[in-house]
């Protein structure tokens, strides 16, 4: 029933120009399949070694966006056909996707990942870091990245006051770095925020990218 799934989220998102990534981690090649014959394309994964295989059997119109922390060392594996890469929170991963980018001769489109959540173990820049990076000759000089926004994960909690909060902080940080760094970037406008529990609320704050697993694929294991 993956396209009655499919279809109300998508009825959802539509009226506000929201993008969907389907969140695909852990679940086989044929339920990605399923999604794809429904129409979907753009596909969410968290880890390298899964996305390079899925990558590899599965049709080459889908856009891999990789949501996960991504370790330096493996930015190579995905360099050649990684669609978005959600996570970029520090200088030394943006440097190595620029120079394997390069190495492809690709440019590579990423959002700057924010920690707004609570919980300590959820990774991203904080706002000082944020501004050493921009101001960077390591930024500055990079041409085969290109940002086109933010992404952070709220907290996990039942508080859709904190939650609410914490989206609303996200957008704040975009405005900001848009206003600041990026005024005359037009393609600086996406927010990747909302997840299968709380994607209503991003869209209501701003969000423009919503990442969504379980909703549409069945809890995982
Ligand atoms: C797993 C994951 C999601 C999707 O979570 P669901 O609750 O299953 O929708 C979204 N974003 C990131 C970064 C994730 O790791």
């Amino acid at each position: 029933m993956a396209n009655t799934i499919l279809t109300t989220i998508l009825a959802e998102l539509s009226p506000k120009a929201v993008t969907l990534v389907a969140v695909s981690k852990t679940k086989p090649q044929a339920a990605i399949s399923e999604m794809y014959e429904a129409g979907q394309r753009i596909f969410g994964e968290n880890r390298v070694q899964e996305v390079v295989e899925k990558y590899e059997a599965l049709p080459k119109d889908i856009q891999w966006h990789l949501i996960g922390h991504l370790q330096r060392n493996k930015v190579k594996y995905i360099a050649p056909f990684i669609s978005v890469i959600h996570s970029v929170d520090s200088l030394r991963l943006f440097k190595e996707i620029n120079k394997e980018a390069a190495k492809n001769e690709r440019i590579i489109t990423c959002l700057l990942q924010f920690h707004i959540a609570k919980e300590e173990s959820k990774f991203g820049f904080d706002k000082q870091e944020v501004i050493d990076f921009l101001e960077s000759d390591v930024y500055k000089n990079a041409k085969n990245v290109n940002i086109v926004g933010v992404m952070g994960m709220a907290t996990f909690t039942d508080n859709k006051q904190q939650v609410r909060k914490e989206f609303q902080h996200l957008k704040g940080i975009f405005e900001e770095l848009k206003s600041e760094y990026f005024q005359a970037k037009t393609d600086f406008k996406e927010i990747s925020m909302g997840m299968s529990g709380d994607y209503q609320l991003a869209i209501e704050e701003g969000s423009t990218m919503v990442r969504i697993g379980s909703k549409l694929f069945g809890n995982r294991s």
